[in-house]
């Protein structure tokens, strides 16, 4: 479609501008402020010295990694209620937090992280939409981060990670498939997706649904590809990003 425009004026298969800022949370062992536009999450990873009682009570090997999501009260337009003032976790964020633990363990070998958990935090300070993928893609770099000092500090004998992991969303605006969607398109798309790939190229996690629509097998293979590419483009700003933050040390 050549009369198509996105509120931002971006071209369908364009990112909104990636960012990542190192060290933003100082008493973190590892953290990255990543934006991806106006939406900008606070990653932080510490490590703890044990595991969860289901691996304790079933002997199981290796250590675990776990992820925990929250939005900031001031990070969205109305104010959003913390969930200690609730008094009930709000069950759209423990979805993203599992779905945050889900893909970076995809990436990890617990069996390097022996008798620890690597906790990961994120924030948002500010949403505009895509805040659980931009979460992922943060949250690998924050780790990473966490890791080499752990490493470095020989609190950990190696580095646990496999392969890198980023995410982006993908849509149906307008009747166009479209990346990274901000809040005014994802409140319009008739189809709405989060992937999240690895820096090789291998599938973590595809969520997607019509959200009072339906879409075609040819519509699927569209998003799927303009996920792939926007992923691609991720995948290379972490590295950069990692190649000058960890001075060496990057197998992939
Ligand atoms: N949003 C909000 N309040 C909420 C949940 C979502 O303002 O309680 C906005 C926010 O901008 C968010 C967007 O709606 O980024 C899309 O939310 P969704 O649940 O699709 O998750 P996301 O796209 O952030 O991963």
């Amino acid at each position: 479609m050549t009369d198509f425009t996105r509120p931002d004026g971006r071209l369908s298969d364009a990112l909104r501008e990636i960012s990542f800022e190192a060290d933003f949370a100082a008493n973190a062992t590892g953290s990255v402020l990543v934006s991806f536009g106006d939406t900008k999450v606070i990653c932080g990873a510490m490590l703890e010295k044990r595991v969860p009682s289901w691996m304790r009570a079933q002997n199981v090997p290796g250590g675990w990694l776990t992820a925990e999501y929250s939005m900031l009260p001031y990070s969205t337009l109305e104010r959003k209620q913390r969930d200690s003032s609730r008094g009930k976790p709000d069950g759209r964020g423990v979805e993203i937090s599992r779905l945050i633990g889900r893909a970076l363990r995809a990436v990890v070998d617990l069996q390097k992280l022996p008798g620890h958990t690597l906790w990961i935090d994120c924030d948002v300070l500010r949403a505009d939409g895509g805040t659980r993928t931009a979460s992922i893609t943060g949250a690998y770099l924050a780790a990473r981060l966490a890791v080499q000092k752990l490493v470095d500090e020989k609190a950990l004998p190696e580095n646990p990670f496999t392969d890198s992991v980023g995410a982006v969303s993908v849509g149906i605006y307008n009747g166009q498939t479209v990346l990274d969607l901000p809040y005014v398109e994802d409140r319009d798309a008739t189809v709405d997706f989060n992937v999240v790939m690895t820096g090789k190229g291998q599938f973590v996690e595809v969520q997607g649904s019509g959200e009072e629509a339906t879409f075609t097998e040819e519509e699927l293979a569209k998003l799927i590809a303009l996920a792939k590419k926007g992923i691609k483009e991720i995948s290379g700003m972490q590295a950069a990003f990692l190649t000058k933050h960890l001075l060496g040390d990057l197998s992939f």
